[in-house]
């Protein structure tokens, strides 16, 4: 029967590999061999004046993007978590501060949070879109907290109105880390602008790369030069006689050398279309995926576009009859790739299970400036541990750009697994 499943035994629906992606052109290669020619590399100057921000390519960098995304700042970084680091650092937290933040994440949003020695926090997210629920954030308030930590996971805006509206009222700041989601756009504005200080990454997986490299955007002139001088060592300011904000003014290097901003300003042009055929596959993934039963294709909510770093389905496997794991297991044996099943639950990471972070006696935890007891307990976030046990099931869409032949013939694979449910349920 043609039909059997590849795991028990019939054949492969997709027997050849999909293609894998290369998204350097020549463009990317022409910047950077001009820059190579240069023998100028990097032209940053650690001490106050003409170097200190940075060369050329840098500088031109920074101008594109911060006209692309329309702020007033746009700061290049070697990393978005450098990035973030500088963020936090940035908004000027005291040790002990407190930052809440999503486990629906990477682990950078969180640990870029103790590098001052702040302490994350962590809010459940929504059911329907991953993103941070306002409603968790708000009961997790202490008179510690400083700041919300918002990620726009897998490709659009978290709900900024609500996250605003509550910073604003409890005074706290609004960090978004829109690794995941540039170009998306949230209210007509680009994802990631809408909080105090937020960024894109530009490493190898992400819509847009320079190999490594990262954006910090943001709308508020003080921010922006306190990442600058945290980006390049703040001998800027601790070298100078004039009075001035030494809060958190350890300084790192997190500066972009000139290939890559070369590199990622030929990409940044491209982000629209690579946006675009993301969208397409998106669409075509919905109409292909459509009825099939106990399978939630992925929510835009009202106001946002998705930009699709991860299509993230959910799955019931009640109504399935199967468990997440057997209709993985099928999928992959059909050779469907790009699957992930489950995603990350950050809180239950070792790190806070057993609070070491710095050596490893407990610091910061076991400070006195941290005056209660965090809990990180199973059970704190019960829609993302869910979710990562049971019911979620991804399509990583975050390596390119995708013709609809391949796409269709992933949508015959799903389609192939859910007419032998049953042939699955009793194997
Ligand atoms: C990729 C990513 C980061 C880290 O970006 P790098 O540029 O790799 O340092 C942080 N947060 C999220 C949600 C990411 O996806």
């Amino acid at each position: 029967m043609t039909n059997q499943l590849a795991l028990l035994g019939g054949p492969k629906s997709i027997a050849t590999p999909l293609p894998t992606f290369n998204t350097i052109g020549e463009d990317e290669v022409a910047a950077a061999s001009a820059v190579i020619r240069t023998g100028i590399l990097s032209a940053y100057i650690g001490a106050a004046g003409a170097g200190f921000l940075g060369g050329p390519q840098v500088r031109a960098f920074e101008e594109k993007a911060a006209a692309y995304f329309n702020v007033r700042h746009a700061v290049a970084v070697n990393s978005w978590t450098s990035g973030l680091i500088a963020a936090v650092g940035a908004v000027g937290i005291e040790p002990g501060d407190e930052i809440i933040t999503t486990p629906w994440t990477m682990v950078a949003t969180a640990t870029a949070i103790l590098h001052f020695n702040g302490i994350p926090v962590f809010a459940d997210i929504e059911p329907a879109t991953f993103n941070i629920d306002p409603h968790s954030v708000e009961k997790l308030i202490s008179p510690r907290t400083r700041a919300i930590m918002a990620v726009d996971i897998f490709g659009q805006s978290a709900d900024m109105r609500a996250l605003r509206e509550i910073a604003n009222r409890h005074g706290l700041r609004l960090i978004s880390d829109t690794a995941q989601a540039p170009g998306a756009l949230a209210d007509n504005r680009y994802a990631g602008t809408l909080a105090d200080i937020g960024g894109y990454s530009l490493n190898y997986h992400k819509h847009i790369h320079s190999g490594e490299g990262g954006i910090v955007v943001t709308d508020d002139d003080r921010l922006a030069e306190r990442v600058r001088l945290i980006r390049n060592h703040a001998e800027a300011v601790v070298q100078s006689d004039a009075p001035a904000d030494l809060c958190n003014m350890i300084g790192y290097n997190f500066r972009l050398g000139e290939i890559e901003a070369a590199i990622a300003s030929a990409q940044l042009g491209k982000l629209a279309g690579r946006v675009e055929s993301r969208q397409r596959a998106a669409d075509q993934l919905n109409a292909g995926l459509a009825g099939l039963r106990g399978l939630t294709t992925p929510l835009v909510a009202e106001g946002n576009t998705h930009v699709y770093y991860v299509y993230g389905m959910k799955l019931d496997p009640e109504r399935l009859g199967v468990s997440r794991e057997r209709i993985v297991a099928a999928l992959r044996a059909e050779g469907v790739p790009w699957l992930a099943s489950g995603y990350q639950n950050i809180h239950l990471l070792p790190l806070f299970q057993k609070k070491i972070a710095y050596g490893s006696k407990g610091f910061p935890w076991n400070q006195p400036f941290v005056d209660r007891d965090i809990d990180y307990s199973h059970g704190i976030c019960p829609v993302a541990e869910d979710l990562h046990e049971r019911t979620f099931l991804g399509l990583n869409l975050c390596m390119g750009e995708y013709a609809q032949a391949d796409v269709e013939r992933v949508i015959d694979a799903f389609r192939k697994v859910w007419d032998n449910l049953d042939a699955l349920a009793s194997s």
